[in-house]
């Protein structure tokens, strides 16, 4: 029977901490403010927005979100990239990804100011994480770093195996577990024998977005699995990447979908922006 990380409870743990360093640095004059960009009606995304919004305002920061129509073009969201980067009142902008595909992603996100990408996804804060120098870590896999140190998992030394290599999660959190001091190996779909692969992990984090995909007979004993995906099931449940039902008796450590990564991401978001808002303070 595996220890099953409470995401839920940790993250409200770490938003008590954000609240009480919102309400310090209110006292010396600066409210936290978040921008939220979605363009378009996908609904998925308008929820994660909401739920962004709604963390703003559960930690006392200052948010913004701005709703903007399928047809806009790249000046008229540029535009408010630029407005916002000038913005006192922000300190961080966030860009729903994905734009619409008339968008392009990679040309908004490389225009908002470094200092405001509390994402971290502009290639001056990627570059950063990679030299091990970093303001903002992307948030997802930061929230997964915060899951193993608040349940006591040191990854010293330990084999670590990501599945999955995007920019947004597989390659930061590749990149977080040799910081520290993992010993890394980072799959994707070109990946002969992975199971075999999977088996040598200590720590495993899996995320593909394939539903239930990995399962008990590719895990090793005692292993730490953490599961990043969110799949929609047929019946609309939501489940993750890692068969919980045949991964969990093996595991030491296990996260649960929903209730483990998930909430962590808001949560890092909310951290990248007190830290944005930190640093304008003299
Ligand atoms: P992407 O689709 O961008 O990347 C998926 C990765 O998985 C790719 O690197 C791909 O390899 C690899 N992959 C796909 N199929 C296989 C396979 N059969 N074997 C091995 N590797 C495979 O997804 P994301 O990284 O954006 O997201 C992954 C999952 O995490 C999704 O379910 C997403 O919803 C979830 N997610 C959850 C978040 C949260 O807050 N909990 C936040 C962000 C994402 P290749 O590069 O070779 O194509």
């Amino acid at each position: 029977m595996a220890n099953i990380i409470d995401g839920k409870k940790i993250a409200a743990e770490v938003r008590a901490e954000i609240a009480a360093e919102c309400a310090e640095l209110k006292a010396k004059g600066v409210t936290p403010g978040l921008a939220v960009i979605i363009v378009g009606e996908d609904p998925a995304s308008k929820v994660y927005v909401r739920n962004k919004k709604k963390g703003c305002e559960e930690v006392g920061f200052h948010s913004e979100v701005y709703e903007l129509p399928e047809a806009t073009t790249e000046e008229e969201l540029l535009a408010l990239v630029h407005k916002l980067n000038r913005d006192e009142a922000i300190h961080g902008i966030l860009v729903q990804l994905p734009l619409p595909k008339h968008l392009n992603d990679e040309i908004i996100i490389q225009n908002i100011d470094p200092k405001k990408d509390v994402d971290a996804f502009h290639e001056i804060n990627v570059g950063k994480i990679m030299i091990g120098n970093y303001d903002f870590l992307p948030c997802t896999p930061a929230g997964v770093m915060v899951l193993l140190e608040k349940s006591g998992i040191d990854v010293c030394g330990k084999e670590c195996v990501v599945v999955g290599r995007s920019n947004i999660v597989g390659k930061p959190q590749a990149m977080l577990l040799l910081h520290a001091n993992g010993t890394v190996t980072v799959c994707h779909s070109r990946t002969k024998d992975l199971a075999e692969v999977t088996r040598r992990a200590d720590i495993l984090v899996v995320a593909i977005g394939k539903a239930d995909f990995v399962t008990g007979d590719m895990v090793k004993e005692g292993a730490v699995v953490i599961d990043v995906g969110m799949n929609r099931k047929v019946d609309g449940k939501l489940t993750g990447d890692v068969d919980f039902a045949t991964v969990e008796p093996k595991a030491s450590y296990i996260t649960p979908v929903p209730g483990g990564v998930g909430p962590m991401t808001i949560t890092m978001l909310l951290r990248n922006t007190l830290t944005a808002a930190k640093k304008t303070l003299k």
